[in-house]
């Protein structure tokens, strides 16, 4: 039996897919091995957000070569869509296959094992079908993650990712609502929505969008949480908060990208709404889930900003109180239109603004974390960590750790939250 290993890079998108390949390969007859050992066949799901993913791509791309030399390379996923000449002069690659037609990886590989090199990545551009991967089930995992959707129309200006992935492209809301029954079958009780821009949803099948979908998969028996992956903020508006607002097993934890927190900047990154338009959304959420964690993506240095705009960020940013933000620094790419801007901005100053704006960042999260010490809180429980802890997630996606002689790994199971300790709560089960 051939053994084939997967490396995946990037979002929880890439993670999904990596897994339906892999159940792809399993159900095939290949044995799937880890990515460490001598594979005959490695999978390489490659992500292309910022200049780092793409060096980190070619990076393990080689390490797979060197696992073993003999190997029959494939690399697919996001760098391999927009950068296939680059792929195509790394040593060793076999199979170079963009973000479509993964669904038909074995075959690929059945039909081309015996080719040095062939290449098959399509015109994402002028792709209109969703690429029906899927996923049986998760092992002994609770957790899962369900794609619903692919692609972005929003072309933010320093964003390569509608050149990777291509035009909006929705699941039928009966396939999405068919595979979280088939894993709450399986024993999975938490579902991750995931998808490159779910806020776009429906839209292009003219169907019903994701509040339709959350209502209806809030009726599937043996799902007892529901979470969404990151989704556009002006989504979340009062109309579709008074849609989901009775869904009980939605988690509290909304990731809402702002990017910056000053309009001039939002305005040259083509995001598409104000820092007031965001508060009110913020606000909003916050009034029907007064627990609710909002988190978010913050990026500094983009071209042009200047002081004072960084500054008016940092206002913004403080009087927002986010529960965490991932701060990223921001990284020119090719083809995109800010790439070409002026006054792009220092490396230095990049990482001065990134240190001030991750200790306005880290106070919040203590701040919001401070709220809830002495409350009682459901958590799942997913691991043994070495120090003997069990660690979980509240529903508002707060990290606990509680000690027990019972394992908890993949249970539910109330803890009252006794203090914080760096990022994470130390915890004591209620019994
Ligand atoms: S919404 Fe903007 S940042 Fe997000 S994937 Fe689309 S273009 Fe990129």
């Amino acid at each position: 039996m051939k053994k084939v290993a997967f490396y995946t890079l990037g979002c929880k998108v890439n993670q999904y897919e990596t897994e339906a390949m892999s159940e792809l390969f399993s159900s095939a007859g290949y044995e799937v091995c880890p990515f460490g050992s001598a594979a005959d066949i490695y999978v390489i799901n490659t992500c292309t957000v910022t200049g780092m993913s793409d060096r980190k791509s070619r990076q393990i791309i080689r390490r797979a070569k060197k696992n073993n030399p003999n190997s029959f390379l494939i690399v697919t996923g996001c760098y391999a869509q927009t950068s296939p000449d680059a792929v195509r002069q790394i040593d060793g690659v076999n199979l170079i296959l963009g973000t479509q037609d993964r669904k038909n990886i074995v075959s690929l590989y059945e039909q081309h094992s015996s080719t040095m090199q062939y290449s098959c990545v399509s015109d994402i551009m002028h792709t209109h079908d969703f690429d029906n991967l899927n996923i049986s089930e998760y092992g002994t995992r609770t957790r899962g993650y369900i794609k619903i959707q692919e692609g972005c129309n929003q072309f933010c200006s320093y964003c390569i990712i509608p050149y990777a992935r291509g035009p909006i492209r929705s699941r039928y809301i009966k396939d999405v609502l068919e595979e979280s029954k088939r894993l709450a079958e399986k024993g999975v009780t938490e579902i991750t929505y995931v998808g490159i821009h779910i806020a776009s949803f429906g839209l292009d099948t003219k169907s019903e969008g994701l509040a339709e979908l959350l209502v209806k998969a809030n009726k599937i028996d043996g799902i007892k949480r529901i979470r969404l992956s990151s989704i556009e903020p002006m989504t979340l508006n009062e109309e579709f908060v008074n849609k989901i607002k009775d869904c009980d097993k939605l988690c509290h934890h909304f990731h809402l990208s702002l990017q910056s927190g000053c309009d001039k900047t939002l305005e040259r990154m083509n995001r598409k709404y104000t820092t007031e338009e965001y508060y009110r959304i913020i606000n909003g959420l916050r009034t029907h889930f007064p627990d609710a964690a909002i988190t978010t993506d913050i990026m500094v240095g983009f071209a042009g900003e200047t002081d004072a705009e960084f500054e008016e960020t940092c206002r913004f940013v403080k009087k927002a109180e986010f529960a965490s933000a991932h701060i990223f620094q921001y990284s020119k790419r090719r083809g995109t239109p800010a790439a070409e801007y002026p006054n792009q901005v220092s490396p230095q100053m990049k990482e001065r603004r990134s240190k001030i704006i991750n200790a306005i960042c880290e106070e919040s999260k203590q701040s919001f974390m401070r709220r809830f010490v002495g409350t009682d809180a459901e958590v799942l429980f997913e691991q043994k960590k070495a120090s003997g802890y069990y660690e979980g997630k509240t529903g508002n996606y707060q990290t606990v750790l509680v000690q027990s002689d019972e394992d908890l790994r993949n249970k539910y199971r109330t803890a009252k939250l006794i203090e914080i300790k760096n990022d994470t709560f130390i915890g004591k089960l209620v019994k």
